[in-house]
């Protein structure tokens, strides 16, 4: 299969927003759209996107995994970049006619539909740094994927990063594509210098989420991750695994934390990543100012994966859904 997100479907959705009105959400071949040089989003990246999975069963039935979340966090983030608001009717049929348009190129289990509703902003005005696009348009590819991280589940190398910030302080909830180019220089950096996988970003030396997922510890009965409070993603997976593990008997605690108390619970703890395309991913160890720090003992954590197995066994469909997270 090819690297993640890098495979399409035969098939998009698209719907325009021009004149106060949203056109139908209309099933087209997947293909390239024209742009006028002077549209809103080249400029001002007035774009935001989401990310959420469907899945095949075994009896052959397709499922969308808390979409509901998913559409309203893209209308949060809408708003914050003072885009067109689509209707929550209007994003839920467009993902639906995506999916039902490529029902034949959706992998099986383990594999999955990942799905990409995207919002741009297309009035063209090159004098609007000012406000907000009044056109926009939403569409929805769709890509088959596996595993996130090459290599299926392996203990990961995290980079700790106490200088840079993935996002200003309140724009971290906003799913933006300038969140992520902020990013990029630490994440290509941290693969380039020490064969990291990915970087944990703790600015100031709070710790916050990595460049795609949230971060979590389970250390004796608890299960740790940071406080939402507008700097990171509020991950749907983030939210799911820690109703499971309240569930499973862990004391949840979502606060704050520093890389100097991180890297004293280390030693006697696991850690992992959390997100729609990472699921449940285990970290080994992290590098933080050039020197190594393992994660328990390094390998992949039993007790996460006994955490992944309950989000996967609901997913997948072989565990009775009694959160009503699938549909
Ligand atoms: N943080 C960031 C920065 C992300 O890009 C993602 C992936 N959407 C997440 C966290 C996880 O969010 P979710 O569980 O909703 O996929």
């Amino acid at each position: 299969m090819a690297e993640f997100g890098q495979a399409f479907t035969s098939q998009m959705v698209v719907s325009s927003f021009e004149n106060d009105q949203w056109s139908t959400a209309d099933v087209k071949p997947i293909g390239p759209f024209s742009f006028h040089p002077a549209t809103h989003v080249l400029h001002y990246s007035s774009t935001c996107f989401e990310g959420l999975k469907a899945y095949r069963w075994v009896d052959g039935s397709i499922h969308l995994f808390r979409h509901h979340d998913n559409i309203s966090r893209l209308r949060a983030s809408a708003a914050s970049l003072c885009l067109p608001v689509p209707p929550a009717e209007l994003i839920e049929e467009a993902i639906i006619n995506a999916v039902k348009a490529v029902t034949d190129e959706i992998p099986d289990l383990p594999g999955a539909l990942y799905i990409r509703p995207t919002l741009i902003g297309t009035e063209l005005n090159i004098g609007a740094a000012g406000r907000g696009s009044k056109n926009a348009l939403l569409y929805v590819i769709t890509s088959p994927v596996g595993d996130y991280f090459s290599g299926g589940v392996r203990p990961l190398k995290l980079l700790i990063d106490d200088e840079n910030m993935r996002s200003t302080p309140k724009f971290g909830q906003v799913k933006t594509g300038g969140n992520y180019a902020a990013s990029l220089g630490s994440v290509t950096s941290a693969r380039a210098e020490y064969q990291a996988d990915q970087v944990l970003f703790c600015p100031g030396g709070q710790v916050q989420e990595t460049g795609a997922a949230n971060f979590m510890i389970l250390r004796g009965n608890d299960l740790i991750t940071k406080k939402l409070d507008g700097s990171i993603l509020p991950g749907i997976t983030r939210n799911s695994i820690l109703k499971l593990g309240a569930d499973m008997g862990y004391q949840v605690h979502e606060i704050d934390f520093t890389v100097d108390e991180l890297l004293n619970w280390l030693p006697d703890s696991e850690a992992f990543l959390s997100g729609t395309a990472a699921v449940l991913s285990p970290v080994g160890s992290v590098v933080y100012q050039g020197v190594g720090h393992t994660v328990g003992n390094g390998e992949v954590g039993e007790r996460s994966m006994q955490l992944k197995q309950a989000l996967t066994s609901i997913q997948h469909g072989k565990q009775e859904d009694r959160w009503h997270w699938t549909s």
